[in-house]
């Protein structure tokens, strides 16, 4: 499969170049030159696979002609050994658990497909490539978790001391030997400056291959469309001649574009919900075809405190800038954290189901979208981006209830932490990567 930049200024490349440069070089973002169909044929024939066949069938469209077939089921198969529910847990409402992987949260699809692609494209040069990383939690940890272990790769990842929770910083610190965590005295944005320079240091490019594994990278995004076929083919078969919304937590909206994609490839999907929470830039875009980013905004969900989403440049390409057509296919709705709260609560209340704060604001949405709309959402899928666990204060606080560690994460809560305690400048960063290979 070609790739090419959303800028239109810099020249097609392979998914290969694609996965190990992440941005392209005019500054764009990759995007299939044409994104591959499935026949109604191919579908059926997909209909009763599992996970794993769903995945395997739609990488080959994409890094068939770059991997080895067998390579590639093997490596799919290593990515997801874990499961993905669909639970119903109303008539025809639908919550979609992504939270079964090492930490919990729905970037493991997107990070481990990534680390094991690019110990693949690395391996193929005989290179090694440096994946550094500012993170204030849950990036970082799904990027240590999805390289740990991956030959031809290593990971740095910046955090803030004492700026994440016990759980987060126990999931940036245990990886494997190729992961390295930094325990920055500082603030997040002084992780994210630190990494910056990083980059644009001359002296580092010459011993090292840096990249950055964030959500922009294609071989993040195309995983994302497994879940989204996997449950579609679950519930064409259940719902026959009705195709379900999908309500989709969003920040970034890489998660959402990838809906798009397994739309766009012909699985059996009716429509979107972009569920943001007070950052509703794409929202407000939906309404009046202004892209106005702004100012973050602090809330309770913070894995969707995005003002200035970086996808939204690949979901304009595939819409070709049309605001009303974008609209045909997704409904914007932004959620309150009181509402938020409440739907944590009502739900529970109502069905005995815990869900996390990111996973309500997209249970509000469809709710939201469904009483708008008389008879649309139904069936509905709303995506489950995090397990309860990872925000227990906000589930203590609206249900009075602890939220057991679940038994996956037994295993990495006992092992010990390894971090180098750092300063917040350049220098010692610059020191400690000049070091990694001596
Ligand atoms: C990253 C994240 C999101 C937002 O996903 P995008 O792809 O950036 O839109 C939502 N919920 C959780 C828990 C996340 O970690």
């Amino acid at each position: 499969m070609i790739f090419f930049s959303t800028s239109k200024s810099s020249a097609p490349v392979s998914m290969k170049r694609a996965t190990l440069e992440g941005l392209a070089p005019d500054g764009g973002l990759y995007v299939p030159s044409e994104v591959p169909r499935f026949s109604p044929e191919e579908l059926s024939l997909l209909q009763n696979g599992t996970f794993n066949n769903i995945a395997f069938a739609i990488a080959k469209k994409f890094a068939g002609a770059e991997v080895p077939l067998d390579t590639l089921s093997k490596l799919i198969n290593e990515c997801y050994d874990f499961d993905t529910p669909l639970v119903e847990i109303g008539d025809g409402t639908f919550v979609e658990e992504l939270f079964h992987g090492p930490t919990l949260a729905f970037k493991d699809y997107g990070a481990r497909f990534l680390g094991r692609m690019t110990g693949y494209f690395a391996a193929e040069d005989n290179r090694m490539i440096t994946v550094l990383v500012a993170t204030s939690g849950d990036t970082g940890s799904a990027v240590a978790y999805g390289f740990d272990g991956i030959p031809n790769t290593r990971v740095v990842l910046l955090y803030p001391s004492g700026k994440v929770s016990r759980l987060q910083e126990q999931q940036l610190t245990t990886a494997g030997g190729n992961v390295f965590a930094l325990e920055v005295q500082g603030d997040f944005d002084d992780c994210q400056r630190l990494v910056k320079q990083a980059f644009v240091d001359p002296d580092l490019k010459k011993s090292l291959t840096l990249t950055s594994a964030n959500s922009i990278n294609i071989s993040r995004l195309i995983p994302q469309s497994f879940y989204y076929a996997w449950a579609s083919l679950q519930l064409a078969r259940r719902f026959p001649g009705s195709l379900p919304a999908f309500s989709v937590p969003s920040g970034n909206y890489g998660n959402l574009t990838a809906g798009v994609l397994a739309r766009m490839m012909g699985f059996p999907i009716g429509h979107f919900v972009a569920a943001s929470n007070a950052n509703d830039s794409v929202t407000r875009y939906l309404d009046n075809g202004r892209f106005e980013p702004k100012p973050t905004v602090k809330t309770m969900t913070t894995a969707m405190d995005v003002g200035n989403p970086s996808n939204f440049s690949r979901l304009l390409h595939f819409y070709g800038h049309d605001f009303r057509k974008m609209g045909t296919e997704i409904t914007g709705i932004s959620v309150t954290d009181d509402e938020t709260a409440a739907t944590i609560r009502s739900v529970y209340e109502a069905c005995g189901y815990v869900m996390d704060p990111h996973t309500a604001v997209g249970y509000h949405a469809l709710e939201a979208y469904r009483k708008a709309n008389e008879g649309a959402g139904y069936p509905g899928v709303v995506l489950s981006t995090a397990h309860p666990v990872k925000f227990d204060e906000a589930i203590l606080t609206a249900i009075n209830r602890e939220v057991p560690i679940p038994e996956e994460m037994t295993e990495i809560m006992a092992r010990p932490k390894k971090a180098t305690l750092v300063g917040n400048g350049y220098a010692e960063l610059s020191k400690f990567l000049r070091n990694l290979d001596r």
